[in-house]
């Protein structure tokens, strides 16, 4: 790869954001990290990091300018869809071109018993009466969940919620997702008689589709929109092929 001293935007917070510092940092790009700053001791990628919120589109075209960024990648999560809408409208401001890493979306097999929704609310309507439910899904989405006074929820989360939610039966269990034969066990012990999750893709948090799939549980399913008008990748390797590209065909100094 030829030298480039442009810098370049990552907007961060998974597993692959981290895996695309570490490798652009080997490769001496310039690279800045952004996380929003929601989870207290966050994976420390290589590179430099910035932390917190930009401020909207306003606040983001504002730093796009002012830092000299080249070129923004969005690796952020499937379901951060407000800072990927803000990113490319940031973009389209200030002309730099930008790539969303969009993880392709996990596709339902002929024995999965899956229910597709498109909200939180969707997936609280969809939930059978009296289950036990296990909800796989973000903190900021529990609450549209707590009407639903006849089922037992069991939430898992990395960081306990700083306000309770308002349930009267929701138990919290602190940890990350599991391989599915561990899911099982999970699901066998909780007595869990439903899975309600977003359609995330990849394979950190494929165990609970697998073991649902093997006890034979109804999956509702959050489905996510692609983003429109937007350059997309599946993954790490084709987000670094398009970096490469950028940097071999830019003469930036
Ligand atoms: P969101 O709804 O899309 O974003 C809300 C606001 O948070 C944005 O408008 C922006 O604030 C700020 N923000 C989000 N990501 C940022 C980043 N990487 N750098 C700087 N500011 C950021 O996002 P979210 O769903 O709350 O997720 C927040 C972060 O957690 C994301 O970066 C995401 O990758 C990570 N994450 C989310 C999930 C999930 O389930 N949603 C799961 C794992 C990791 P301003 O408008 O002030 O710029």
């Amino acid at each position: 790869m030829r030298r480039f001293d442009g810098k370049i935007l990552l907007l961060g917070g998974t597993t692959e954001s981290y895996i695309l510092a570490e490798q652009l940092a080997r490769a001496s790009v310039n690279i800045i990290t952004s996380l929003a700053g929601r989870t207290q001791n966050p994976r420390l990628p290589a590179g430099q990091l910035r932390i917190g919120g930009f401020g909207g589109i306003e606040g983001l075209t504002e730093y796009l300018r002012q830092e000299d960024i080249k070129l923004i990648i969005d690796a952020t999560h499937p379901f951060a869809r407000q800072i990927t809408a803000h990113a490319i409208a940031a973009a389209d401001k200030t002309g730099i071109p930008f790539l969303r890493l969009e993880r392709p979306l996990w596709q339902r097999q002929a024995d999965d018993n899956w229910i597709e929704v498109a909200t939180p609310e969707a997936a609280a309507l969809a939930i059978p009466e009296d289950a036990r439910v296990f909800l796989a899904i973000g903190r900021q989405h529990l609450a549209a969940f707590s009407h639903r006074h006849d089922a037992g929820f069991i939430a898992r989360m990395i960081e306990q919620p700083e306000t309770a939610p308002p349930f009267r039966t929701l138990r919290i269990i602190l940890g990350k997702p599991e391989y599915a034969e561990d899911e099982v066990r999970f699901f066998l012990k909780n007595r869990i008689d439903c899975l309600v999750c977003r359609n995330s893709g990849g394979k950190a948090s494929y165990g609970k589709i697998i073991a649902a799939r093997q006890l034979a549980l109804p999956v509702i399913m959050i489905n996510r929109r692609l983003p429109a008008n937007a350059a997309t990748a599946t993954g790490t390797e084709e987000v670094m092929h398009y970096i490469y590209n950028y940097i071999n065909q830019k003469k930036i100094n």
